[in-house]
This record gives structure tokens, C-alpha cells and sequence, in this order.
């Protein structure tokens, strides 16, 4: 693990319990895939960064450049061929008090990497998850990543318990705005491949922003709106999308089947074709 300017063997790797991230979850996160040693999207990841920093007045640990070689140095001590790297930023270690530290405090960084199975990846993908649907009970500005992540833990236990994996939320309107770790899109039984504009409800994912532009280079019709539980129980296929899943099929919604019940032919195109769309640093 990287810790404010040390690299440490992860079990001995800690921070000051007066971290604002551990007593407020004062900070931010991103989380990179890995493949063959590189860091996908980088350059999307660390503008998202910029932005949920910004939003929250938290300043950048250290420039991009110096991050990239952080991350890069972490990924490689963990001999991370294939998995993630995560990244977090927090407001700092200061006496515990709700209003920010006065001026002169540093925002905290750490950064950790973990291989992931491949192997385990693919078969689940082969496979698709389940879901269920869930109440929306989070802070309006889920558009910051930040690291404040209750309603999402206790909606994925909740998904668990049900013998699902991801729970998608559900608005007052009666929309699903997204996964409590995913987006959400369906594609309908017309081909139209559909998930909800990052105006408002959802983080913008950068899997989801990939594949939108994925989406026009391979001329697949796509549409940008809220949908709501029923519609996806009807659509064709359905399926989310994170950085550590890229594209995974959905393939039943609070215990009813997707579709034929089986990961959907547009669902695994796209799984297949990501990586060309993506860049790697
Ligand atoms: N929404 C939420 C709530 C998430 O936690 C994530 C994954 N971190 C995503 C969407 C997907 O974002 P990305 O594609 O950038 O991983």
C-alpha cells in the first residue's frame, strides 16, 4: 500500500485514527481496472477525482503525473496483472471537529491494488448475476465519489441475503437510478440499448461513459432515460456496469428472469468489445 508518502507492506499499512476520512468519511475514492500490469481509463478516472475533490474543497494529494507513477508502483509491487487499484483522498488528520481543519492541513492519500480472478470474473459473467430492487435512501449528491458509503453497504448485504449480487435502487418516481456499485441498463426487446442520463440520480461511471461512446462506434441504437423496474423485467436483457465488472449481465431481477433468464447476445458483444474503446496508462 502507498500511505501519505510510504510505500508499506499492506498488513502494517495504517492511518491516524484522527483521519477525517475515518471519522467523518471525509474524502473520495476512484477504483481502476487492471489488465496486463496497465491502468484502464486513467486519464477519465483522474478528471472524475479532480471533480468530486473539487466539488467538496478537498485539494489534490499531488499532481496527475506524480499519481500515475504512485499508482503504477503500487500495481507493480502487488504484481497486479489483471484487477484494480484504489485510490483515496480524505480531508486530512485533525482534532475531531466537524467544520474543516484549519488551513495548513494535507489531505490524506492511499492507494492499494489487489489481483483479481479472471477466470472467476468470466464465469460469473457467463453466468450473469442477480439483482434486487431497493429503495433509494442515499444523499442527493451521489454524483461525488465520496467514501461515505453506508446506504450502498447495507443495500448490497441486503442484495446478499437475497442470494443476488447487486441491488439497484429505485426512486421516488419509481425509477432505478442505478447499482449500489454499478450502473444499470437494460437492452429492449427492440434492440435499443438503454440506461439513465448522469444528470441527476447516479455517478457518472466511466465504464458507462466508455460504452456510450462503444455504443455509436459499433452503430447500436441507444437512448438515454430512466427505466423502471417493470420495464426491465420486460426488456430483452439488462445488465451493469463498474470498473472492476466492465459489462456484466443481469439475468434476474427480484427473482423474476431477464429475458430468456440467460446473459443477453448485445450484453456479451459489448463485454467482448470494451477494450477497444478503452485506453490504457
Ligand atoms: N455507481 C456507483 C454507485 C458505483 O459505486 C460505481 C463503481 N464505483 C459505479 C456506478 C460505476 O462506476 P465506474 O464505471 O466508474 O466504476
Amino acid at each position: 500500500a502507498y500511505v501519505n508518502g510510504h510505500y508499506q507492506d499492506l498488513r502494517d499499512a495504517s492511518v491516524n485514527i484522527e483521519d477525517r476520512g475515518y471519522q467523518f468519511a471525509d474524502g473520495v475514492y476512484e477504483v481502476c481496472e487492471i489488465r496486463d500490469g496497465k491502468i484502464v481509463d486513467f486519464a477519465r478516472h483522474m478528471a472524475r477525482l479532480q471533480r468530486s475533490l473539487g466539488e467538496l474543497r478537498i485539494a489534490m494529494p499531488m499532481p496527475l503525473s506524480a499519481l500515475l507513477i504512485v499508482l503504477r508502483e503500487v500495481v507493480r509491487r502487488n504484481r497486479v496483472g489483471y484487477g484494480i487499484v484504489y485510490l483515496q483522498v480524505t480531508r486530512g488528520v485533525a482534532r475531531r471537529d466537524h467544520g474543516f481543519p484549519p488551513a495548513g492541513v494535507k489531505p490524506s492519500l492511499v492507494v492499494t491494488a489487489r489481483p483479481l480472478s479472471f477466470a472467476k470474473n468470466q464465469d460469473t459473467a457467463a453466468h450473469g448475476i442477480k439483482v434486487i430492487t431497493h429503495p433509494e435512501n442515499r444523499w442527493p449528491r451521489v454524483d461525488i465519489k465520496s467514501v461515505a458509503l453506508l446506504p450502498n453497504v447495507l443495500a448490497k448485504q441486503a442484495a446478499r441475503e437475497q442470494g443476488a449480487y447487486e441491488a439497484w435502487y429505485v426512486d421516488a418516481d419509481g425509477y432505478v437510478t442505478e447499482g449500489a456499485s454499478s450502473n444499470a441498463w437494460i437492452v429492449t426487446t427492440e434492440g435499443r440499448v438503454v440506461t439513465r442520463s448522469a444528470a441527476t440520480g447516479i455517478l457518472a461511471g466511466i465504464t458507462r461513459a466508455v460504452l456510450i461512446e462503444a455504443l455509436a462506434a459499433l452503430q447500436l441504437r441507444f437512448e438515454e432515460r430512466p427505466f423502471t423496474p417493470q420495464e426491465a423485467h420486460d426488456a430483452a436483457e439488462a445488465f451493469v456496469t463498474a470498473s472492476s465488472q466492465i459489462v456484466m449481465p443481469v439475468v434476474a431481477i427480484d427473482g423474476q428472469p431477464v429475458g430468456d433468464g440467460k446473459p443477453g447476445k448485445t450484453t456479451r458483444r459489448l463485454r467482448e468489445e470494451f477494450h477497444r474503446f478503452s485506453s490504457f496508462s
